[in-house]
């Protein structure tokens, strides 16, 4: 994570349908969530874009497109992206169960060398409900 200073969030292209993606934008401004191991005195450079819709595959254009731009106009290697999955990706929660391709994204952002964590924003009524039972836990990966 020390080398990391470039940050590729990937949200659910269907849930980005009717969200803005402002719990994303605000864990990461907080270091909540799926964020809360980045420093907070670290200056980070975010990008968010969506999966491009199922089944996912167009997801391996944009990051591919991201670390060739990157890397031939500022020099940037792969190896200071991060790539984030967001939590309607990763998680069940109130948009629905967890994304059902979400072994294929870590297979095509690792395809492109990328590392990959999971989730952004953690609802503590999601957090409850999943400790409830109501959703679905699943073992994550980070
Ligand atoms: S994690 Fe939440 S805020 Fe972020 S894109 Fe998904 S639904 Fe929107
Ligand atoms: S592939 Fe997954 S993350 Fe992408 S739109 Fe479909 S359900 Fe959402």
């Amino acid at each position: 994570m020390e080398k990391k200073d470039y940050i590729a969030i990937v949200q659910c292209h269907l849930v980005k349908q009717r969200c803005s993606g402002y719990m994303c934008e605000r864990a990461f401004h907080e270091r909540t969530g799926g964020f809360a191991h980045y420093p907070a005195d670290k200056t980070y450079r975010t990008l968010y874009m969506t999966c491009g819709g199922c089944c996912g595959r167009a997801l391996h254009r944009k990051l591919g497109n991201l670390v060739r731009k990157i890397k031939t106009k500022e020099g940037i290697e792969k190896d200071r992206i991060v790539v984030q999955l967001s939590s309607c990706i990763t998680r069940d929660n109130y948009h629905g169960p967890c994304c059902p391709h979400l072994d294929y994204l870590k297979e095509l952002i690792g395809r492109l060398g990328l590392d990959v964590r999971e989730t952004t924003s953690i609802s503590l009524k999601a957090e409850g409900r999943r400790q409830a039972g109501r959703y679905k836990t699943r073992q994550k990966a980070d």
